[in-house]
């Protein structure tokens, strides 16, 4: 069984049954709905076909909805047409909803113009077209070209080191937030986020909506956000490396340093942090991917992150499933010779509580007696999340009667959710899935398994146990 898990970008390329069911017999865990593209309608139907899909596979697949959150983006052209610029040209950009032209970009991110001061430095489509700012007046930036070449609508424009102001959380955002939570989405990533204040933000709007469980991604893609890691981290269930942004928001060749920095940090806290963004880019057109991808991705595998995501590769790529099946073969070699680093266990366990001995004991009495899985029996998840932190070497199979906490589960490393039929009695709903386990053949007949449940509540006969069993 893989451990580390793999989240595809739903697109064009991948968004029919037949590609969705590739694109999960393939190995992926988690679909992601970009909302920086599509409309509600299309999203909706989206959401539903995945549903549909990870019924037919029998298999746990879970729903991130991904908010675009406060992306600038240069505003529409005359005719469409793409404009061309030169170094050493001036080219001004406005604060408005209005047809750019020649010489004269419209955004309608107000807060650009307001805060860009002589000197700065705009990025512009994905950092191919650079800028540096001579004057602002607030509602207009003059700029001269410094690297040239063709700007087309609605292309994302970057000011690395500008203070903008707000929250993470625009009034788009929010309409798509209640939106995905009327749906029932698993997980919801946060774009552009500063501070646990834009993390706060939106656990407020998901308590008002509808008592979400649904589990907050904060993206981790602007230099703000390293800087108050730490509050982030507390105020998350998971992080995402945004290299996309992040390689443009800070100098690309510190972007390596501040994936590991918040991997170690992610890591030492128990929570999730996915890597994202050109995973194996070059399969956008290509059928194999380069060296240089290969490891890269190898390399997150050992570094032990949870997720890998791949977003153009399916969402817009030629070959979608083939992408997802390298990956998954990328992640079972790296696995194969697990470095310190995987199995290193958080050694500041945040938890000093009974619960979390009982896993350290799980974990223990697993290695030990070379047990096959370890059965977490869980309601919440709870149980499940906390094994994962310790990354024991078998698998964590998160038995659950809940839909939505299976679902949950998904970006967890190495747990294997498993909705089924726990009935009233904890303990014995552990004997219960052994032997469904066989029946299904996630563990073979006479393996031996370790059956362990965590409960706060220290009153209750049938939970927090531990035992190893052959089945
Ligand atoms: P995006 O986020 O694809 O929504 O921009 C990921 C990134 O920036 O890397
Ligand atoms: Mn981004």
């Amino acid at each position: 069984m893989r451990h580390t898990k793999i989240i595809a970008t739903v697109g064009p390329a991948c968004d029919s049954d037949a590609m969705l069911d590739a694109l999960i017999a393939a190995g992926t865990d988690i679909f992601r709905l970009n909302f920086s593209h599509g409309t509600h309608e299309s999203h909706g139907a989206t959401f539903a076909r995945v549903r549909a899909a990870g019924e037919r596979a029998r298999r746990t697949v879970a729903i991130l909805q991904d908010l675009g959150g406060p992306k600038i983006r240069t505003g529409v052209l005359k005719d469409g047409r793409a404009l061309h610029v030169d170094p050493g040209d001036t080219l001004r950009i406005a604060t408005g909803d209005f047809v750019g032209g020649s010489g004269r970009l419209s955004t309608t991110f107000a807060g650009l113009a307001q805060n860009a001061r002589p000197g700065d430095r705009l990025l512009l489509a994905d950092g191919i077209i650079e800028l540096r700012v001579d004057a602002s007046d607030g509602t207009e930036i003059q700029t001269t070209v410094v690297e040239g070449g063709e700007i087309g609508e609605h292309k994302g424009i970057n000011a690395p080191g500008v203070a903008l102001p707000g929250s993470a959380i625009t009034s788009k955002d929010i309409e798509d937030l209640q939106f995905g939570l009327s749906l029932g989405v698993d997980m919801i990533g946060l774009s552009f986020v500063q501070s646990a204040a834009d993390l706060g933000q939106a656990r407020q709007l998901m308590a008002d909506a509808h008592g979400s469980n649904a589990l907050l991604v904060a993206k981790l893609e602007r230099p703000q956000a390293l800087e108050h890691l730490d509050e982030i981290l507390a105020a998350s269930d998971a992080v995402m490396v945004a290299r996309g942004d992040l390689g443009l928001e800070m100098p690309l060749e510190r972007v390596p340093r501040a994936q590991k920095d918040i991997t170690r940090a992610a890591r030492r806290r128990g929570i999730p942090v996915i890597v994202a963004t050109q995973v194996l880019e070059s399969m956008t057109s290509e059928a194999r991917p380069t060296r240089a991808e290969v490891n890269d991705a190898a390399n997150a595998v050992e570094d032990g992150v949870d997720a890998i995501m791949l977003a153009g590769e399916t969402a817009v790529g030629a070959h979608a499933a083939r992408a997802v099946h390298t990956l998954d073969a990328i992640i079972r070699d790296a696995e194969a010779s697990p470095s310190d680093d995987v199995t290193r266990r958080s050694s500041d366990a945040l938890h000093q509580d009974h619960a979390q001995a009982v896993c350290e004991a799980a974990v223990t009495l697993a290695n030990r007696g070379d047990a096959q899985a370890i059965v977490a029996v869980t309601r919440g998840g709870g149980t499940a999340r906390r094994l994962s932190a310790l990354r024991p070497r078998a698998p964590i199979i998160a038995a659950t009667d809940r839909d939505d906490t299976a679902r949950r589960l998904a970006i967890y490393w190495g747990v294997v959710p498993l909705a089924t039929d726990i009935g009233e009695n904890l303990d014995a709903a552990g004997m219960i899935v052994g032997q469904q386990l066989v029946a299904r053949g996630l563990v073979g007949a006479g393996a031996v398994v370790v059956l362990v449940n965590i409960s706060a509540d220290l009153t209750r006969l049938d939970a927090n146990y531990l035992k190893i069993q052959r089945l």
